[in-house]
């Protein structure tokens, strides 16, 4: 360098003061182009701001001509500045005008300078805007120029970030650090929810960027990461790290950066140019971050997530924070935003305070979905870099019911969405309404609305909803949920209490459905192609038969003096039905033979999800007490489209005419044998597929809690003779011929149900 006034450490301490001082936004930044212009020996100093529109606003100059401040708005792509923005990489030239990029401004008079350098404002890799010296001569900037204007570029993004410069924006035109964002994920839990944004794992808030003493920073950096190589080093060696697998994966790449010299020599270079150990931390993983968003590779984009656990863990350990925040201290209405998050973790939080959740992973089946669900607490998935593109704080809407988050919404987004709460509100009061009076529908068939169930938190929802009790309780959500395999007397004392708040009201319990997409996390993971159409529900109940023999004893104890209905998952052939009651039976003899109270009777049914037991419906309703027909998994195996994967789950109709047959056929069966069928798959569920179920013969159903007042206020304006007329016809003609969807949704709207 030309000879730097006192280098980048003097520049620093002179930002901090400036920034300190209590002045205007305006004047703040007008004094900072000064002092860097002047510490750099640049004739130019410039800030370009990223604006909501995508432009970027020349902030404040130094060198340019005054008039241009706020007047000069640059395209997205244009110039070098564009392209240092679109980039987010330094641009460094001797001879800015023989650069193809090159454009120029004539307001600015810009023209006669000819050296340029360029730096993104970086926070969270994310690009806020861009800062530029400019000399007249030609000449090469430094390294250490470049990274000392790096260095400059991250107290300013703090600035942006803070919300301060949006006082000096033309409404429309503000910076888009603190911009409104419209995003749209995966619909994982209904409702709707304004709240404010808390991370599950805060990123650690630095509040001090400038170093005192640079030589005693690199000591503190130089300690917290022996500290940290330590860590990792017993943790591997002693920890409790299952051999192989994901988690010790994750730590090993963890070591290996702790013991890269390129990385580490990158963070000690910033902390020399003045930064404090943890700013200069994140200085270096804010670049790595914008990188590594730019690439479409999805391995590098999941390594970016690692990259961010490390940096954050590091910089825990820099600033003596080893431990995440505490989760009691929970703001009103907060939405919790994470990258992945397991059930537990969710279970942990005030649910008082916790109205929402926001999941960069997570689909609609994951656990955690599952358990959002049963809290009712609305929630959207496949958000991508949701953590990156809010801060703590921020206000944020989640609509559970159409998977749209509005991040720092504006007031008429907020307004319209407040009214949408109202009327959910008052709707939920009419069906409060009907919660005591029994379904039936107009032409006088009872129905039974029951409910499907996993967790004791879900048990209120009885009394809420007025159900008639469970009709699948999915016995394997206490085993996902919990840290390790729970034992005997933890099912036991969970069927108890599950037994007893159901009181008069049957509960049928589904054996434990793991495997396919229920993984449980402390369980070896066996590898299979197809994990499906693998080594999971009944199948595995039945070649380890002393895990399903110790459940079934479990629910044959809780349900002692009481009567006990109980069915298996996943049966594929009435061989495997009659082997698994003969489990019962053996179990029955077992408790009879040691003196334990018996359930008064013991109901044994299985789930209909496989097609080949449609070929089996006669034999099998010889042997069951009754049938619950799993349309989930049934249409997945039906239409062989896996259920969790959304480019095929939602490309067959569940309302279309084969599977309407089928499911017919199912419950016409049930009838000649005189055993009860029900359903409980997600069809149920939905208004219109209610409608049609009833129409096609079904008389129980099993619902998710929420369903229950919208189902029951159509049931109960429904005439079902007059359905089966208009509808069935249409199930029984060719297929392809006729759209049975349009046919049902004609009928509903004919006759004002509502949909
Ligand atoms: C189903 O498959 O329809 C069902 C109810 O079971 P699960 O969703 O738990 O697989
Ligand atoms: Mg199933």
């Amino acid at each position: 360098m030309r000879g730097a006034l006192g280098g980048p450490r003097v520049l620093l301490r002179r930002l901090r003061e400036v920034m300190a001082e209590p002045v205007s936004a305006q004047e703040r930044l007008d004094k900072v182009v000064v002092l860097i212009a002047a510490n750099m020996v640049a004739e130019v100093c410039s800030v370009y701001v990223l604006r909501i529109d995508n432009t970027l606003e020349l902030y404040a100059t130094e060198g340019l001509k005054r008039e241009a401040v706020h007047q000069t708005v640059l395209a997205a792509h244009e110039g070098l500045v564009g392209l240092v923005a679109s980039e987010a990489n330094p641009i460094n030239l001797s001879d800015a005008q023989n650069h193809p990029a090159y454009s120029y401004r004539p307001e600015t008079g810009e023209e006669i300078y000819h050296s340029f350098l360029g730096v993104p404002i970086l926070r969270a890799g994310n690009t806020l805007g861009v800062m530029v010296v400019q000399n007249r001569a030609r000449r090469t900037y430094t390294e250490e120029e470049e990274e000392a204007l790096q260095t400059t570029a991250m107290v300013l993004a703090e600035m942006i970030a803070s919300g301060e410069l949006s006082a000096l924006a033309r409404p429309g035109a503000e910076p888009a650090a603190r911009h409104t964002l419209h995003l749209t994920g995966a619909a994982l839990s209904d409702g709707i929810a304004l709240g404010h944004v808390v991370l599950h794992e805060p990123r650690v808030v630095i509040t001090n960027f400038i170093a005192d003493d640079v030589q005693s920073e690199l000591k503190r950096l130089d300690a917290a990461i022996a500290n940290f190589r330590t860590d990792l080093d017993r943790l591997l060696e002693h920890g409790d790290v299952a051999d192989g697998g994901e988690h010790r994966d994750v730590l090993e790449a963890y070591r290996m950066f702790a013991y890269d010299h390129g990385w580490l020599d990158k963070m000690r270079e910033a902390v020399m140019t003045g930064l404090t150990a943890e700013a200069g931390v994140e200085r270096v993983q804010s670049d790595t971050r914008a990188r590594m968003l730019r690439q479409t590779d999805p391995y590098i984009r999941e390594r970016l997530h690692d990259l961010d656990e490390l940096a954050n863990r590091l910089m825990r350990v820099v600033m003596g924070k080893d431990h995440a925040p505490s989760k009691e201290q929970l703001p009103e209405n907060a939405i919790l935003v994470a990258r992945s998050m397991g059930p537990a973790a969710l279970l942990d939080y005030d649910r008082k305070r916790l109205r929402g959740l926001i999941l960069e992973e997570g689909g609609p089946t994951s656990h955690v979905s599952i358990v959002a669900r049963a809290l009712g607490i609305p929630a959207v998935g496949e958000i991508a870099n949701a953590t990156g593109l809010v801060e703590s704080g921020d206000a944020i809407i989640v609509d559970g019911a159409t998977g749209d988050v509005h991040v720092r919404p504006p007031a008429d987004i907020k307004n319209t969405y407040g009214e949408r709460v109202k009327l959910r509100a008052r709707r939920q009061e009419q069906y409060r309404a009907l919660r005591d009076k029994p379904c039936v529908t107009k032409d006088g068939q009872p129905v039974s609305l029951m409910l499907n169930a996993g967790l004791l938190i879900d048990m209120p929802h009885i009394d809420e909803t007025g159900a008639a009790g469970i009709g699948l309780f999915r016995t394997e959500l206490q085993f996902m949920v919990a840290p390790s395999f729970p034992r005997t007397s933890e099912q036991l004392a969970l069927y108890r209490a599950v037994l007893d708040a159901a009181g008069e009201r049957p509960v049928t319990f589904r054996t434990l459905d793991i495997g396919g997409d229920k993984v449980l996390p402390y369980m070896r993971n066996v590898d299979e192609e197809n994990p499906a159409l693998g080594w999971r529900a009944i199948r595995l109940g039945l070649d380890r038969p002393g895990l399903l023999r110790s459940q079934i004893r479990a629910l044959l104890r809780a349900s002692g003096g009481r009567g006990l209905k109980l069915m298996f998952p996943m049966i594929a052939t009435v061989e495997e039905f009659d082997q698994a009651k003969a489990l019962v039976e053996m179990e029955l003899t077992h408790l009879r033979r040691h003196g334990h109270a018996l359930p008064e009777r013991v109901e044994i049914g299985t789930m209909v999800e496989v097609p080949s037991l449609l070929y089996q419906l006669d034999e099998l309703l010889e042997r069951v007490d009754f049938l619950s027909v799993g349309s989930n998994d049934l249409m997945q195996f039906l239409y062989a489209a896996d259920r969790g994967n959304a480019r095929v789950s939602t490309r067959f109709d569940p309302l279309a005419a084969p599977v309407l047959r089928v499911l017919k056929d199912i419950a016409d069966k049930g009838r000649a044998h005189g055993k009860p069928v029900a359903l409980c798959g997600e069809l149920a569920s939905k208004p219109i597929g209610a409608l049609v179920l009833v129409t096609l013969g079904y008389r129980s159903l099993s619902l998710t809690p929420s369903a229950v007042g919208p189902v029951k206020a159509l049931l109960l304006d429904l005439d079902a003779a007059k359905a089966a007329a208009a509808i069935l016809p249409a199930i029984q003609s060719p297929v392809g011929s006729v759209s049975v969807r349009e046919k049902i949704e004609a009928f509903a709207a004919a006759e004002g149900l509502q949909l």
